[in-house]
């Protein structure tokens, strides 16, 4: 099979849109990279946010479900519970005093010899730091976070799971993924080396029941692949299994296919590009609702459902 290349992008549904700008754009110091709506509920914003150029590895992305209807989620087994992002070890007392000052209540991890920070986004989802040093991206710099303490990009996933062992031969002869760590009741994978943006921590759920998809719960985690050959090879491969896969889906910025791992966990495998400067330059970035060419003649009404936001 075709290597995976590493994390491309965590998405989770959230609560109010203004409130994940905030907490993304100004608490983390992420670049919003590009806003546009949920490709399939147009009434619902889609914001992509990551690094200078959003670049694969560094992509978190949120759909604003407030007011639409959908319940708070339960996090468990069957989800990605936890999305980490890494930063200068150096950093993390700078990170727990800003995050502390914005109200939010703060605790201390560690996993593997990596001391972390978590918090809880206003949605309720567990954003963790990881002091990650061997972390070579350049960050975006903005703001009053400088490049010594910003954030490098996506570190890792925590997905929980009621029983590791099917899980992790699934990613293994599926996606080439190999043990990096372990304890008990969680295993380290890496997907294309042991590096930042590249792991994946799979949780023994110790019988806390199964997740519920809402609001505050990450709704899936995408890994990278070169190509569309190479995805269509996975697909082809999925098939061949009688796994349940989606045809493949354009995504405007990458190419998708989506399936579950034998834990519940939705997987979604994108491609590499064609990336975030299809349409707007790179200055422009997130400034301007960005609209799928088949989606652009509903502009008017959909931009009268969004709700207003200020970026
Ligand atoms: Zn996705």
């Amino acid at each position: 099979m075709d290597p995976i290349l590493g994390l491309h992008h965590v998405t989770a549904t959230v609560d109010d849109a203004q409130a994940d700008l905030d907490f993304a754009c100004d608490a983390l110091g992420l670049r919003l990279v590009k806003k546009t709506v949920n490709f399939d509920n147009n009434g619902v914003y889609h914001f992509y946010y990551g690094d200078e150029r959003g670049r694969p590895g560094t992509l978190w992305t949120t759909f604003p479900y407030k007011d639409m209807g959908v319940p708070v989620g339960t996090k468990g087994e069957g989800q990605v519970t936890v999305t980490s992002f890494s930063v200068p070890t150096a950093a993390l007392p700078f990170w727990a005093d800003r995050l502390k000052g914005r109200g939010m209540t703060v605790t201390e991890a560690e996993h593997f010899g990596e001391a972390s920070i978590v918090v809880r986004d206003p949605s309720g989802l567990l954003i963790e730091l990881v002091g990650a040093d061997s972390d070579t991206r350049a960050p975006w710099v903005h703001g009053d976070v400088t490049a010594a303490q910003a954030v490098r990009g996506l570190h890792s996933v925590t997905m929980t799971v009621q029983d590791i062992a099917p899980t992790l031969e699934f990613m293994r002869s599926l996606l080439g993924v190999e043990v990096v760590s372990d304890m008990p009741g969680r295993l380290r994978v890496g997907l294309a080396g042991d590096g930042p943006g590249q792991l994946v921590d799979i949780l023994h759920g110790g019988g806390t029941g199964p997740a519920r998809n809402g609001l505050g719960t990450v709704h899936h985690v995408a890994m990278a692949t070169t190509d569309g050959d190479a995805q269509l090879r996975l697909r082809e491969e999925l098939v061949r299994r009688g796994v349940q896969v989606t045809k493949v889906m354009d995504r405007q910025y990458f190419t998708s296919i989506y399936f579950r791992e034998p834990g519940g966990v939705l997987f979604e495998v994108a491609t590499q590009g064609p990336g975030f400067l299809v349409d707007e330059p790179l200055e422009a970035l997130g400034r301007g609702l960005k609209l799928p060419p088949w989606v652009e003649t509903n502009r008017p009404a959909i931009e009268a459902s969004l709700p207003p936001v200020r970026y």
